[in-house]
């Protein structure tokens, strides 16, 4: 079948045509810092406003940015504004970030805006951990100011074996309840594995993922994003930019040539990390954090722009990859969690490291990182990690990566 999205010209076809030629693997950076280029180039094709994508089996058109609010929202409700504004529609926000701040903002966006509520796609989410999920989902609806979400999600999967019979009645009863309109869960541990699940469970209606120009080409995510796609499960792609737990480095040679080379396109590799996710016509949406007014109009400008990445692009991210391949953690944690005897939740704490190094959010790495079992975090430092670096498919500094973790987290 050689489906074409819609909005974008793009058939997978073309796609694994491009990046089988250029033999894209693996690489990372970080969503903030400067963004020097916010509007395509004169001539670029540009959509009018942000491009829309069918979700799966919802059949509802979203934007294919997703404004990620891992943040107050109630003191930048001038950000969510200009996102209504320049057709960033589809919000994703969750109980646990900012301390409820960001579900209070959004809240207070609507009640101060009512006519918006209609025209955004809301996403909240809740660990399937922790007491009664209907009087919590209560509270995120009221603190949303709203009596439905659009898409609900259980936070952060680590095995499909975490949606059980329970869990489906519940999200039944939900649905029927009006709560909700649609279901599915968020993961960034062991997300293939978690994906060929969704796509065996028929009340499994969309999946956020991480995603991203590290993972996207490893025959397992194809085959996981293929059943996904096949059996109709909508696919939302998230840590689009690879952030890395380690040091942030002095930018190497191919760094920078890289950097160059899309500056002369008219956008900065950070942008071109987004477009290269984007070229995959199975993913509607990519949810990124926007915290700021500079970050959303680089972000909203690449949407917009619909220039397609040259061959030669895809290879000098996929040279870039390679160069970092060794500094990202892939999220694939049944591994090194394994090897450590399941006593060290090794990828949630490299999870923690990205915040505070490449996101410069120290307060979002603690508060993730002080939601970590406290038997584990005390362990931390006195496991030994030596079985977990040899099985490690990316060769990680584990037991250097985890020792400073304690040292800048605990
Ligand atoms: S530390 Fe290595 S094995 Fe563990 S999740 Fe990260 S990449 Fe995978």
């Amino acid at each position: 079948m050689n489906r074409k999205n819609k909005g974008t010209g793009v058939t997978r076809r073309d796609f694994v045509k491009t990046v089988g030629l250029a033999s894209l693997a693996v690489a990372g950076a970080g969503v903030a810092g400067a963004i020097a280029a916010q509007e395509p180039p004169a001539g670029a094709l540009k959509a009018q406003t942000v491009p829309k994508r069918k979700l799966g089996k919802t059949g509802v058109d979203v934007s294919i940015l997703s404004l990620g609010t891992m943040f107050d929202t109630i003191n930048n409700q001038l950000l969510l504004k200009q996102a209504l504004k320049w057709g960033v529609t589809y919000w994703d926000t969750a109980e646990s970030y900012g301390n409820n701040l960001s579900e209070e903002g959004i809240g207070r966006f609507f009640s101060r805006n009512p006519e918006a509520r209609k025209e955004i796609f809301l996403v909240t989410k809740l660990q399937a951990k922790g007491s009664n999920l209907t009087e919590r989902l209560d509270k995120c609806l009221k603190r949303l100011q709203t009596e439905y979400v659009d898409l609900f999600f259980i936070h952060s999967l680590t095995a499909i074996d975490e949606m059980t019979p329970a869990i489906k009645d519940w999200a039944a009863e939900m649905k029927k309840a009006g709560k909700f309109k649609f279901f599915g869960f968020s993961t960034h541990t062991n997300m293939e594995d978690c994906l060929l699940g969704a796509a065996k469970l028929d009340w499994i209606d969309a999946v956020m993922m991480t995603y991203n120009f590290q993972v996207m080409h490893t025959p397992k995510m194809q085959e996981a994003v293929d059943a996904c796609a096949k059996s109709g499960v909508g696919l939302v792609a998230m840590k689009s930019q690879a952030g890395r737990p380690g040091p942030v480095k002095t930018p190497s040679e191919a760094k920078l040539k890289m950097a160059e080379r899309f500056l002369e396109r008219g956008f900065t590799d950070k942008q071109a990390k987004l477009k290269i996710v984007w070229e995959n016509p199975q993913i509607a949406s990519l949810c990124s954090q926007m915290p700021n007014l500079t970050i959303l109009s680089a972000n909203v400008a690449a949407a917009r722009d619909l220039t397609k990445l040259a061959r030669e692009e895809f290879e000098s991210l996929r040279q870039y990859a390679l160069e970092t391949r060794a500094d990202y953690c892939a999220g694939c944690g049944k591994i090194c969690q394994e090897a450590v005897g399941g006593t060290v939740p090794v990828n949630e704490v490299m999870r923690c490291l990205m915040y505070y190094r490449e996101y410069g959010e120290p307060e979002i790495a603690r508060q993730t990182f002080a939601g970590l079992p406290a038997e584990m975090r005390q362990r931390l430092a006195e496991v030994d990690y030596s079985q977990a670096e040899q099985a490690c498919p990316h060769g990680l500094a584990i037991a250097a990566l985890m020792r400073l973790a304690v040292e800048m987290l605990a």
